[in-house]
């Protein structure tokens, strides 16, 4: 089968490879609807995993069944499918523990596209297939499905990890697709001002749509010094952090409040280690967290994040801007999402 990969380094092609194989409990699916992340880009780019050679790219994917092992009980092929880029082993002792994004180990529940093959491929497997996979609920636009494998999960993951609570102050740092998530996410979880970072201008315009009140450009000076002048230096109760560089925590930690929350999502693909500001945390004491996660797969956490999509509490299909046909496709959306030109914000590919 044919497949678009990270050759090494800092370079991606088409390969050919044999078709995987289904144990047991898998499932062997057919791309319908394809997206590239920012996170292909700093593992092919930044070479932020390490060396990976002739490994097919891409995790997030609608699909179609077209083999199940032999255990699989509720999936069967011809099934249309959200596929969550995140694929857990759900009989591990780190998913026991409630992390299944780390089953086997630090990410190992992040699969495709890093320990295996993606879904950039005429064919592609699925571990596991009754506790990743969710049907597609009838009639959904595969634009909006297509977020829910990563942007949505992801972007409502950080607001899960700043733990925003009614009437908290909210700094949302980036607002490209995962971004615009947690704006999204902060709004239905009842944050009362959400100061969204950014410049992108449809970035901006969809942002204020989602319940931004505020938009603060990173370009026209640090963002904690325009945060603390527009709460009187009192600061926020929460950050989310979608975007941005090493140095955007020690601004999230200047502009958080004692007791404040920090949530990360963003993939830190270059540097050593992250600072953090010793006076302005509290001298070690100002009870100010940060966490950072990956985003939690799972059938049911893609039946919940669906149910957002059907009851209208959020429409991801209006970050959708730039949309390819077949799979050659993918060669060109991964290059507009390594271009980031102005006018995009996430590019799909429909098979
Ligand atoms: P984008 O590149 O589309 O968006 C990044 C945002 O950050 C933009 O709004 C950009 O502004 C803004 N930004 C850039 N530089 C700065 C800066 N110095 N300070 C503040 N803001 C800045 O990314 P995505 O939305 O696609 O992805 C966001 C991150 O999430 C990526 O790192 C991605 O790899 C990661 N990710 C993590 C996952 C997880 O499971 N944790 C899963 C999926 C993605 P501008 O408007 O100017 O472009
Ligand atoms: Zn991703």
């Amino acid at each position: 089968m044919k497949g678009y990969a990270m050759l090494g380094i800092g370079k991606t092609g088409w390969i050919e490879k044999e078709k995987p194989e289904c144990g047991p409990l898998d499932a062997i699916l057919r791309p319908i609807a394809l997206a590239p992340c920012t996170s292909d880009i700093h593992t092919v780019w930044a070479g932020a995993l390490g060396e990976r050679t002739d490994m097919i790219l891409g995790h997030e994917a609608i699909g179609e069944v077209v083999e199940v092992g032999n255990l699989v009980r509720d999936f069967k092929p011809g099934d249309k499918v959200i596929v969550p880029a995140i694929t857990p082993d759900w009989n591990t002792l780190e998913a026991q523990n409630g992390y299944a994004m780390h089953s086997g180990g630090m990410l190992s529940g992040w699969k495709f596209s890093n320990f295996k093959d993606g879904v950039f491929a005429e064919f592609f497997h699925v571990n596991d297939a009754d506790g990743n996979l969710a049907h597609l609920p009838d009639g959904m636009d595969l634009r909006a499905a297509c977020m829910l494998c990563d942007m949505i999960p992801t972007g409502l993951h950080g607001v899960e990890l700043a733990d925003v609570q009614f009437g908290d102050e909210v700094v949302v740092v980036g607002i490209g697709p995962v971004g615009l998530m947690s704006v999204a996410g902060a709004a239905i979880r009842g944050a009362s001002r959400i100061y969204a970072v950014g410049t992108r201008p449809n970035c901006v315009k969809l942002a204020k749509e989602f319940g931004a009140t505020d938009i603060i450009s990173y370009r026209e000076g640090a963002i904690d010094e325009q945060v603390l002048k527009l709460t009187d230096r009192r600061g926020v109760d929460k950050v989310i952090i979608a975007g941005g560089d090493n140095n955007t925590f020690a601004e999230a930690v200047r502009m958080l409040k004692p007791g404040g929350k920090i949530g990360n999502v963003n993939y830190l693909g270059e540097g050593e280690s992250v600072c953090i500001p010793r006076v302005e945390w509290g001298v070690g004491m100002g009870h100010k967290s940060i966490s950072g996660g990956l985003m939690p797969g799972g059938r049911l956490r893609m039946e919940k994040l669906a149910s957002l999509i059907t009851t209208g509490r959020i429409h991801p299909e209006k970050m959708v801007t730039h949309e390819f046909h077949g799979l050659e496709g993918v060669e060109q959306a991964l290059s507009l999402m390594k271009e980031k030109p102005k006018d995009l914000i996430k590019p799909i590919v429909l098979l």
